[in-house]
Protein backbone atom coordinates (compact mmCIF):
# COMPACT_ATOMS: atom_id res chain seq x y z
CA UNK A 1 0.00 0.00 0.00
CA UNK A 2 1.18 3.51 -1.01
CA UNK A 3 1.95 5.27 2.17
CA UNK A 4 2.07 8.94 1.44
CA UNK A 5 5.45 11.07 2.32
CA UNK A 6 5.56 13.24 5.28
CA UNK A 7 7.76 15.96 6.09
CA UNK A 8 8.31 16.94 9.46
CA UNK A 9 9.23 20.32 10.46
CA UNK A 10 11.12 20.61 13.82
CA UNK A 11 11.97 24.02 15.69
CA UNK A 12 9.98 27.24 17.41
CA UNK A 13 6.34 28.34 15.79
CA UNK A 14 5.05 31.60 16.14
CA UNK A 15 1.15 31.43 15.75
CA UNK A 16 -1.37 34.01 15.97
CA UNK A 17 -4.79 32.78 18.40
CA UNK A 18 -6.41 35.79 18.77
CA UNK A 19 -6.51 39.30 18.55
CA UNK A 20 -4.38 39.99 21.70
CA UNK A 21 -2.37 36.92 21.82
CA UNK A 22 -0.24 34.21 19.56
CA UNK A 23 1.47 31.13 20.56
CA UNK A 24 5.06 31.09 20.94
CA UNK A 25 6.44 27.07 20.74
CA UNK A 26 9.78 25.94 21.26
CA UNK A 27 10.67 22.33 19.87
CA UNK A 28 7.90 22.27 17.61
CA UNK A 29 6.80 19.22 15.77
CA UNK A 30 4.69 20.21 12.45
CA UNK A 31 3.52 16.96 10.25
CA UNK A 32 3.23 18.14 6.73
CA UNK A 33 1.39 15.26 4.62
CA UNK A 34 1.54 15.04 1.00
CA UNK A 35 -1.40 17.10 -0.62
CA UNK A 36 0.80 20.04 2.25
CA UNK A 37 -2.08 20.09 4.70
CA UNK A 38 -0.77 19.88 8.59
CA UNK A 39 -1.71 16.35 10.07
CA UNK A 40 -0.29 17.19 13.74
CA UNK A 41 1.65 19.42 15.73
CA UNK A 42 3.28 18.84 18.83
CA UNK A 43 5.01 21.39 21.43
CA UNK A 44 8.37 20.97 23.72
CA UNK A 45 9.33 17.79 21.74
CA UNK A 46 13.60 17.67 22.89
CA UNK A 47 16.00 16.85 20.09
CA UNK A 48 16.51 13.27 21.52
CA UNK A 49 12.81 12.44 21.71
CA UNK A 50 11.91 12.94 18.13
CA UNK A 51 12.30 9.38 16.82
CA UNK A 52 10.53 8.33 19.46
CA UNK A 53 7.64 10.72 19.31
CA UNK A 54 7.79 9.78 15.78
CA UNK A 55 7.30 6.10 16.18
CA UNK A 56 4.40 7.07 18.87
CA UNK A 57 3.05 8.61 15.61
CA UNK A 58 3.36 4.99 13.43
CA UNK A 59 5.84 7.19 11.27
CA UNK A 60 9.21 5.03 10.68
CA UNK A 61 12.41 7.18 8.99
CA UNK A 62 11.62 5.71 4.94
CA UNK A 63 7.89 7.97 5.79
CA UNK A 64 8.99 11.04 6.93
CA UNK A 65 11.99 13.81 5.45
CA UNK A 66 12.34 15.52 8.83
CA UNK A 67 13.79 19.36 8.57
CA UNK A 68 15.24 20.73 11.73
CA UNK A 69 15.18 24.34 11.59
CA UNK A 70 18.87 26.37 11.55
CA UNK A 71 19.73 29.12 14.78
CA UNK A 72 17.80 31.78 14.31
CA UNK A 73 15.13 30.77 13.00
CA UNK A 74 11.33 30.62 13.04
CA UNK A 75 7.88 28.94 11.35
CA UNK A 76 5.21 31.39 11.20
CA UNK A 77 1.90 31.36 8.86
CA UNK A 78 2.34 33.35 5.99
CA UNK A 79 1.32 36.32 4.91
CA UNK A 80 -2.28 37.14 3.29
CA UNK A 81 -2.01 40.24 1.56
CA UNK A 82 -5.74 41.69 0.74
CA UNK A 83 -5.18 44.78 -1.54
CA UNK A 84 -2.55 45.29 -3.79
CA UNK A 85 -2.68 46.19 -7.73
CA UNK A 86 0.07 44.15 -9.64
CA UNK A 87 0.25 45.78 -13.17
CA UNK A 88 1.09 49.11 -10.54
CA UNK A 89 4.31 47.18 -9.32
CA UNK A 90 6.35 49.45 -11.43
CA UNK A 91 4.99 52.56 -10.74
CA UNK A 92 6.67 51.96 -6.73
CA UNK A 93 8.16 55.00 -5.24
CA UNK A 94 6.56 57.21 -7.73
CA UNK A 95 4.31 60.37 -7.86
CA UNK A 96 3.44 60.61 -4.00
CA UNK A 97 3.18 64.19 -4.07
CA UNK A 98 -0.39 63.67 -5.72
CA UNK A 99 -3.78 63.05 -3.92
CA UNK A 100 -5.60 60.13 -5.34
CA UNK A 101 -7.38 61.47 -8.08
CA UNK A 102 -4.80 63.65 -9.86
CA UNK A 103 -2.12 60.58 -8.81
CA UNK A 104 -4.73 58.23 -10.94
CA UNK A 105 -5.03 59.99 -13.59
CA UNK A 106 -1.07 61.38 -14.02
CA UNK A 107 0.70 57.85 -13.14
CA UNK A 108 -1.76 55.08 -12.44
CA UNK A 109 -3.80 55.14 -15.19
CA UNK A 110 -0.85 55.74 -17.94
CA UNK A 111 1.11 52.93 -16.26
CA UNK A 112 -1.93 50.44 -16.44
CA UNK A 113 -2.63 51.21 -19.71
CA UNK A 114 0.53 49.62 -21.09
CA UNK A 115 -0.68 46.21 -20.31
CA UNK A 116 -3.10 46.59 -23.42
CA UNK A 117 -0.14 45.07 -24.81
CA UNK A 118 0.07 41.45 -23.99
CA UNK A 119 3.66 40.83 -24.17
CA UNK A 120 4.27 43.22 -21.59
CA UNK A 121 2.10 41.54 -19.39
CA UNK A 122 3.97 38.48 -20.08
CA UNK A 123 7.48 40.42 -19.84
CA UNK A 124 6.87 42.46 -15.96
CA UNK A 125 4.06 39.94 -14.37
CA UNK A 126 6.81 37.28 -13.04
CA UNK A 127 9.41 39.66 -11.46
CA UNK A 128 6.21 41.85 -9.98
CA UNK A 129 4.73 38.07 -8.46
CA UNK A 130 7.92 36.52 -7.67
CA UNK A 131 8.55 40.15 -5.55
CA UNK A 132 5.08 39.32 -3.48
CA UNK A 133 6.28 35.79 -2.87
CA UNK A 134 9.93 36.60 -1.60
CA UNK A 135 8.12 38.76 0.81
CA UNK A 136 6.55 36.56 2.24
CA UNK A 137 3.23 36.56 1.15
CA UNK A 138 1.14 32.91 0.60
CA UNK A 139 -1.89 34.54 -0.60
CA UNK A 140 -2.57 38.02 -1.99
CA UNK A 141 -5.34 39.53 -3.23
CA UNK A 142 -4.43 41.26 -6.78
CA UNK A 143 -6.10 43.71 -8.37
CA UNK A 144 -5.47 43.04 -12.58
CA UNK A 145 -6.02 45.94 -15.41
CA UNK A 146 -9.38 46.07 -16.95
CA UNK A 147 -7.09 44.27 -20.14
CA UNK A 148 -8.51 40.53 -20.56
CA UNK A 149 -6.07 39.11 -21.90
CA UNK A 150 -3.12 40.56 -19.73
CA UNK A 151 -5.30 39.72 -16.76
CA UNK A 152 -5.05 36.26 -17.88
CA UNK A 153 -1.40 35.97 -17.98
CA UNK A 154 -1.63 37.68 -14.65
CA UNK A 155 -3.62 33.83 -13.46
CA UNK A 156 -1.67 31.53 -15.35
CA UNK A 157 1.94 33.60 -13.72
CA UNK A 158 0.34 33.70 -10.31
CA UNK A 159 -0.78 29.66 -10.59
CA UNK A 160 2.83 28.96 -12.29
CA UNK A 161 4.80 29.97 -9.43
CA UNK A 162 2.30 28.35 -7.01
CA UNK A 163 0.75 31.51 -5.24
CA UNK A 164 -2.61 31.08 -3.55
CA UNK A 165 -4.27 34.26 -4.75
CA UNK A 166 -7.49 36.09 -5.50
CA UNK A 167 -7.10 38.19 -8.74
CA UNK A 168 -9.74 40.34 -10.67
CA UNK A 169 -10.55 41.64 -13.72
CA UNK A 170 -10.82 45.78 -13.17
CA UNK A 171 -14.70 46.82 -14.47
CA UNK A 172 -13.96 51.04 -15.35
CA UNK A 173 -16.40 52.25 -17.83
CA UNK A 174 -16.48 55.99 -16.92
CA UNK A 175 -14.74 58.65 -15.75
CA UNK A 176 -11.34 57.42 -16.89
CA UNK A 177 -9.00 58.73 -19.98
CA UNK A 178 -9.88 57.66 -23.48
CA UNK A 179 -6.72 55.50 -23.29
CA UNK A 180 -8.09 53.63 -20.36
CA UNK A 181 -11.93 52.58 -20.47
CA UNK A 182 -13.62 50.05 -21.69
CA UNK A 183 -16.29 50.48 -24.19
CA UNK A 184 -19.43 49.54 -22.74
CA UNK A 185 -21.07 48.21 -19.46
CA UNK A 186 -21.96 45.05 -21.99
CA UNK A 187 -18.53 44.06 -22.86
CA UNK A 188 -16.88 44.54 -19.27
CA UNK A 189 -19.28 42.16 -18.26
CA UNK A 190 -18.93 39.71 -21.02
CA UNK A 191 -14.97 40.16 -20.25
CA UNK A 192 -15.40 39.66 -16.28
CA UNK A 193 -17.07 36.49 -17.15
CA UNK A 194 -14.73 35.14 -19.50
CA UNK A 195 -11.92 35.96 -16.74
CA UNK A 196 -14.04 34.47 -14.23
CA UNK A 197 -14.25 31.30 -16.32
CA UNK A 198 -10.55 30.38 -17.04
CA UNK A 199 -9.16 31.42 -13.59
CA UNK A 200 -11.31 28.18 -12.44
CA UNK A 201 -10.31 26.72 -15.74
CA UNK A 202 -7.16 26.54 -13.86
CA UNK A 203 -8.33 25.17 -10.35
CA UNK A 204 -7.97 22.36 -9.14
CA UNK A 205 -4.23 23.90 -9.00
CA UNK A 206 -0.96 22.13 -9.08
CA UNK A 207 -1.60 18.34 -10.44
CA UNK A 208 0.38 17.34 -7.47
CA UNK A 209 -2.48 19.04 -5.10
CA UNK A 210 -5.92 17.94 -6.41
CA UNK A 211 -8.91 19.59 -5.63
CA UNK A 212 -7.50 22.73 -3.74
CA UNK A 213 -8.01 25.70 -5.80
CA UNK A 214 -5.41 28.29 -4.88
CA UNK A 215 -6.67 30.93 -7.55
CA UNK A 216 -9.70 32.59 -6.99
CA UNK A 217 -11.78 34.77 -9.33
CA UNK A 218 -12.36 38.26 -7.47
CA UNK A 219 -15.60 40.92 -8.88
CA UNK A 220 -13.37 43.98 -8.90
CA UNK A 221 -15.91 46.99 -9.88
CA UNK A 222 -12.49 49.61 -9.67
CA UNK A 223 -14.58 52.33 -7.37
CA UNK A 224 -17.95 53.46 -7.65
CA UNK A 225 -16.78 56.55 -9.10
CA UNK A 226 -15.17 54.32 -12.67
CA UNK A 227 -18.66 52.36 -12.74
CA UNK A 228 -22.18 53.15 -14.44
CA UNK A 229 -25.28 52.10 -12.84
CA UNK A 230 -26.02 50.11 -15.93
CA UNK A 231 -22.53 47.91 -14.95
CA UNK A 232 -22.78 48.33 -11.41
CA UNK A 233 -26.37 46.87 -12.14
CA UNK A 234 -24.92 43.85 -14.19
CA UNK A 235 -22.19 43.36 -11.81
CA UNK A 236 -25.93 42.89 -9.28
CA UNK A 237 -27.07 40.18 -10.93
CA UNK A 238 -23.59 38.44 -11.80
CA UNK A 239 -23.04 38.06 -8.08
CA UNK A 240 -26.37 37.43 -6.88
CA UNK A 241 -25.99 34.49 -9.13
CA UNK A 242 -23.23 32.83 -8.26
CA UNK A 243 -22.43 33.67 -4.19
CA UNK A 244 -19.21 31.67 -4.08
CA UNK A 245 -17.67 34.75 -5.91
CA UNK A 246 -15.28 37.24 -4.19
CA UNK A 247 -15.91 41.11 -4.92
CA UNK A 248 -13.56 43.83 -3.91
CA UNK A 249 -13.52 47.45 -4.48
CA UNK A 250 -11.97 50.68 -2.95
CA UNK A 251 -14.46 52.88 -0.52
CA UNK A 252 -13.94 56.56 1.32
CA UNK A 253 -10.01 56.47 0.60
CA UNK A 254 -9.95 60.15 -0.10
CA UNK A 255 -12.48 63.27 0.60
CA UNK A 256 -12.56 64.62 -2.92
CA UNK A 257 -13.33 60.98 -3.79
CA UNK A 258 -15.92 60.39 -1.38
CA UNK A 259 -17.58 63.87 -2.09
CA UNK A 260 -17.73 62.90 -6.03
CA UNK A 261 -19.28 59.94 -5.16
CA UNK A 262 -22.07 61.54 -3.54
CA UNK A 263 -22.28 63.70 -6.44
CA UNK A 264 -22.65 60.83 -8.78
CA UNK A 265 -25.15 58.51 -6.48
CA UNK A 266 -27.31 61.40 -4.95
CA UNK A 267 -30.01 58.86 -4.34
CA UNK A 268 -27.64 56.87 -1.99
CA UNK A 269 -27.40 58.09 1.33
CA UNK A 270 -23.51 57.50 2.28
CA UNK A 271 -20.52 56.02 -0.06
CA UNK A 272 -21.46 52.38 1.46
CA UNK A 273 -24.62 52.64 0.49
CA UNK A 274 -23.60 52.92 -3.09
CA UNK A 275 -22.43 49.50 -3.12
CA UNK A 276 -25.19 48.24 -1.12
CA UNK A 277 -28.02 49.36 -3.19
CA UNK A 278 -26.16 46.86 -5.87
CA UNK A 279 -25.70 44.06 -3.91
CA UNK A 280 -22.12 44.38 -3.69
CA UNK A 281 -21.75 44.04 -0.30
CA UNK A 282 -21.93 40.32 1.40
CA UNK A 283 -19.19 38.32 3.70
CA UNK A 284 -16.85 37.73 0.83
CA UNK A 285 -16.41 41.47 -0.15
CA UNK A 286 -13.34 43.01 0.68
CA UNK A 287 -12.78 47.34 1.18
CA UNK A 288 -9.95 48.85 0.63
CA UNK A 289 -9.12 51.96 2.71
CA UNK A 290 -12.78 52.56 4.84
CA UNK A 291 -10.71 55.81 6.13
CA UNK A 292 -13.80 57.95 6.32
CA UNK A 293 -16.94 55.80 6.97
CA UNK A 294 -19.57 57.38 9.11
CA UNK A 295 -20.81 55.33 11.77
CA UNK A 296 -23.95 53.94 9.44
CA UNK A 297 -21.20 52.92 7.44
CA UNK A 298 -19.52 51.17 9.65
CA UNK A 299 -22.79 49.79 11.24
CA UNK A 300 -23.66 48.40 7.47
CA UNK A 301 -20.47 46.82 6.87
CA UNK A 302 -20.16 44.78 10.51
CA UNK A 303 -23.77 43.80 9.41
CA UNK A 304 -23.24 42.39 5.85
CA UNK A 305 -19.99 41.08 7.27
CA UNK A 306 -17.76 42.61 4.98
CA UNK A 307 -14.07 42.55 5.31
CA UNK A 308 -12.05 45.84 5.61
CA UNK A 309 -8.56 45.83 3.80
CA UNK A 310 -6.16 48.50 6.01
CA UNK A 311 -3.95 49.95 3.70
CA UNK A 312 -1.78 52.32 5.95
CA UNK A 313 1.22 52.99 3.82
CA UNK A 314 -1.05 54.34 1.09
CA UNK A 315 -3.04 55.67 3.07
CA UNK A 316 0.22 57.92 4.01
CA UNK A 317 1.83 58.59 1.09
CA UNK A 318 -1.18 59.88 -1.10
CA UNK A 319 -2.12 62.07 2.06
CA UNK A 320 -5.59 60.19 1.94
CA UNK A 321 -6.02 59.83 6.01
CA UNK A 322 -5.71 57.54 8.83
CA UNK A 323 -8.23 54.82 9.07
CA UNK A 324 -9.70 54.00 12.62
CA UNK A 325 -8.34 50.61 12.43
CA UNK A 326 -8.58 50.49 15.97
CA UNK A 327 -12.82 51.69 16.53
CA UNK A 328 -13.12 48.89 13.84
CA UNK A 329 -11.89 46.41 15.94
CA UNK A 330 -13.59 47.01 18.89
CA UNK A 331 -16.81 47.35 16.38
CA UNK A 332 -15.90 43.73 15.63
CA UNK A 333 -15.50 44.50 11.82
CA UNK A 334 -13.23 42.02 9.75
CA UNK A 335 -9.63 43.80 9.20
CA UNK A 336 -6.73 42.96 7.34
CA UNK A 337 -3.40 44.46 6.20
CA UNK A 338 -2.99 45.58 2.56
CA UNK A 339 -0.01 46.71 0.81
CA UNK A 340 -1.73 48.56 -1.86
CA UNK A 341 0.90 49.29 -4.31
CA UNK A 342 1.64 51.65 -5.64
CA UNK A 343 0.01 54.01 -3.26
CA UNK A 344 2.16 51.68 -1.44
CA UNK A 345 5.66 51.80 -1.54
CA UNK A 346 6.30 47.97 -0.78
CA UNK A 347 5.09 44.95 -1.64
CA UNK A 348 6.25 43.36 2.08
CA UNK A 349 3.43 43.02 4.60
CA UNK A 350 6.15 43.78 7.02
CA UNK A 351 6.00 47.23 5.82
CA UNK A 352 2.38 46.66 6.04
CA UNK A 353 2.96 46.08 9.51
CA UNK A 354 4.84 48.58 10.76
CA UNK A 355 2.58 51.76 8.41
CA UNK A 356 -0.35 50.05 10.81
CA UNK A 357 1.47 50.60 14.13
CA UNK A 358 2.53 53.95 13.54
CA UNK A 359 -0.92 54.90 11.97
CA UNK A 360 -2.49 53.79 15.19
CA UNK A 361 0.02 55.30 16.85
CA UNK A 362 -0.67 58.78 15.20
CA UNK A 363 -4.47 57.89 15.92
CA UNK A 364 -3.34 57.44 19.95
CA UNK A 365 -1.45 60.63 20.04
CA UNK A 366 -3.77 63.08 18.48
CA UNK A 367 -6.73 61.30 20.70
CA UNK A 368 -5.32 60.51 23.83
CA UNK A 369 -1.91 62.66 24.02
CA UNK A 370 -1.34 62.29 27.34
CA UNK A 371 -1.85 58.70 27.49
CA UNK A 372 -4.61 58.44 29.93
CA UNK A 373 -6.14 54.75 31.10
CA UNK A 374 -8.84 53.79 28.40
CA UNK A 375 -12.00 52.84 29.47
CA UNK A 376 -13.96 51.69 26.36
CA UNK A 377 -12.55 49.40 23.67
CA UNK A 378 -9.46 47.22 23.57
CA UNK A 379 -8.40 48.95 20.44
CA UNK A 380 -9.40 52.43 19.80
CA UNK A 381 -7.44 55.33 20.15
CA UNK A 382 -4.71 52.32 21.03
CA UNK A 383 -1.22 51.71 19.85
CA UNK A 384 -2.09 48.24 18.24
CA UNK A 385 0.13 45.91 19.70
CA UNK A 386 2.11 43.31 18.58
CA UNK A 387 -0.08 40.65 18.52
CA UNK A 388 -2.33 42.40 16.73
CA UNK A 389 -0.01 43.55 14.29
CA UNK A 390 0.41 39.63 13.63
CA UNK A 391 -3.02 38.72 13.62
CA UNK A 392 -4.30 41.28 11.01
CA UNK A 393 -1.16 40.26 8.63
CA UNK A 394 -2.45 37.01 8.70
CA UNK A 395 -5.46 35.38 10.36
CA UNK A 396 -7.25 38.35 10.11
CA UNK A 397 -5.93 38.84 5.92
CA UNK A 398 -7.71 35.31 6.23
CA UNK A 399 -11.02 36.04 7.75
CA UNK A 400 -11.66 38.90 5.16
CA UNK A 401 -10.79 36.88 2.19
CA UNK A 402 -13.23 33.75 4.09
CA UNK A 403 -10.38 31.49 3.89
CA UNK A 404 -9.71 31.10 7.54
CA UNK A 405 -10.74 27.67 7.74
CA UNK A 406 -7.76 26.83 5.53
CA UNK A 407 -5.43 29.40 6.30
CA UNK A 408 -4.08 31.96 8.52
CA UNK A 409 -2.29 29.87 10.94
CA UNK A 410 -1.01 26.93 11.44
CA UNK A 411 -3.26 24.10 12.96
CA UNK A 412 -4.09 20.53 12.47
CA UNK A 413 -6.11 20.47 9.36
CA UNK A 414 -5.19 23.17 7.74
CA UNK A 415 -2.83 23.98 4.81
CA UNK A 416 0.81 24.44 5.38
CA UNK A 417 1.31 27.92 4.12
CA UNK A 418 3.99 29.31 6.03
CA UNK A 419 7.15 30.81 6.15
CA UNK A 420 10.78 30.07 7.60
CA UNK A 421 11.71 33.13 8.77
CA UNK A 422 15.44 33.82 9.95
CA UNK A 423 16.23 36.63 11.85
CA UNK A 424 20.19 35.30 13.14
CA UNK A 425 21.40 38.69 11.27
CA UNK A 426 19.65 41.22 13.14
CA UNK A 427 19.45 39.16 16.24
CA UNK A 428 21.70 39.75 19.27
CA UNK A 429 24.43 37.05 19.25
CA UNK A 430 25.51 36.45 22.55
CA UNK A 431 26.95 32.95 23.74
CA UNK A 432 26.52 30.07 21.76
CA UNK A 433 25.22 27.20 24.45
CA UNK A 434 26.13 23.75 22.87
CA UNK A 435 23.27 22.27 24.12
CA UNK A 436 21.38 20.06 21.46
CA UNK A 437 18.00 20.07 23.37
CA UNK A 438 18.01 23.98 23.51
CA UNK A 439 15.64 24.71 20.27
CA UNK A 440 17.90 25.59 17.32
CA UNK A 441 15.52 29.51 17.13
CA UNK A 442 17.11 29.79 20.74
CA UNK A 443 20.76 28.79 20.60
CA UNK A 444 22.34 31.93 19.05
CA UNK A 445 20.34 33.91 21.77
CA UNK A 446 20.48 32.06 25.32
CA UNK A 447 22.93 31.39 27.41
CA UNK A 448 21.66 28.08 29.63
CA UNK A 449 19.36 25.29 29.02
CA UNK A 450 17.22 26.94 32.12
CA UNK A 451 17.48 30.42 31.19
CA UNK A 452 15.71 28.90 27.45
CA UNK A 453 13.30 27.38 29.56
CA UNK A 454 11.99 30.18 31.52
CA UNK A 455 12.56 32.74 28.90
CA UNK A 456 11.77 31.12 25.77
CA UNK A 457 8.81 33.20 25.01
CA UNK A 458 9.99 36.62 25.82
CA UNK A 459 13.36 35.15 23.30
CA UNK A 460 10.63 34.21 20.28
CA UNK A 461 8.55 37.31 21.05
CA UNK A 462 12.04 39.44 20.49
CA UNK A 463 12.87 37.42 17.44
CA UNK A 464 9.12 38.11 15.88
CA UNK A 465 9.40 42.14 17.01
CA UNK A 466 12.64 41.94 15.43
CA UNK A 467 11.44 40.59 12.15
CA UNK A 468 8.56 42.88 12.11
CA UNK A 469 10.25 46.14 12.57
CA UNK A 470 13.55 44.96 11.28
CA UNK A 471 13.07 42.23 8.94
CA UNK A 472 13.02 42.25 4.77
CA UNK A 473 12.88 39.80 2.35
CA UNK A 474 16.62 39.10 3.55
CA UNK A 475 15.01 37.20 6.71
CA UNK A 476 12.38 35.56 4.71
CA UNK A 477 14.32 31.43 4.08
CA UNK A 478 11.52 30.08 2.78
CA UNK A 479 7.83 30.82 1.51
CA UNK A 480 5.49 27.29 1.59
CA UNK A 481 2.10 27.31 0.12
CA UNK A 482 0.11 24.28 0.27
CA UNK A 483 3.29 22.19 1.67
CA UNK A 484 4.96 23.57 -1.44
CA UNK A 485 8.50 25.74 -1.19
CA UNK A 486 7.74 28.81 -3.53
CA UNK A 487 10.26 31.26 -2.85
CA UNK A 488 12.36 32.63 0.01
CA UNK A 489 16.31 32.54 0.28
CA UNK A 490 16.48 28.90 0.06
CA UNK A 491 15.02 28.87 -3.00
CA UNK A 492 17.26 29.00 -6.00
ZN1 LIG B 1 -5.97 50.09 -4.32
Amino acid sequence: MFTPTITVYYGSLINPTTLTSYETITGCLIAVNAHGNIDWIIHDVKDSSIQETLLQKGLFDADVTIVPLQEGQFIMPGFVDTHTHAPQVPNTGTGYQSELLDWLENFTFPMEANFQDVDFAKQVYPSIIKKFIASGTTTCCYYGTLHLESNKVLADIVHSLGQRALIGKCNMDRNCPSYYIEPSSSRSISDTQAFISYVRSLAPGPSDNPGNPLIYPVVTPRFAISCTNELLSSLKTLVHLDTRLHIQTHISENLKEVEYTKELYPDCEHYAGVYDSYGLLRNNTILAHAIWLQEKEIDLVKEREVGISHCPTSNFNLRSGIAPIGKYLDRGVKIGLGTDVSGGFSASMLVAMRNASIASTVVALQNNPTNAPIKEGKFTNRQLPLATLLYLATKGGAEVCVLDQQIGSLEPGKSFDALIVDVSNISSTSKWPGDSDVDPALRKISTTTSSVRSSSRAILEGLLEKFVFCGDDRNVFAVFVQGKLIGGTSYA
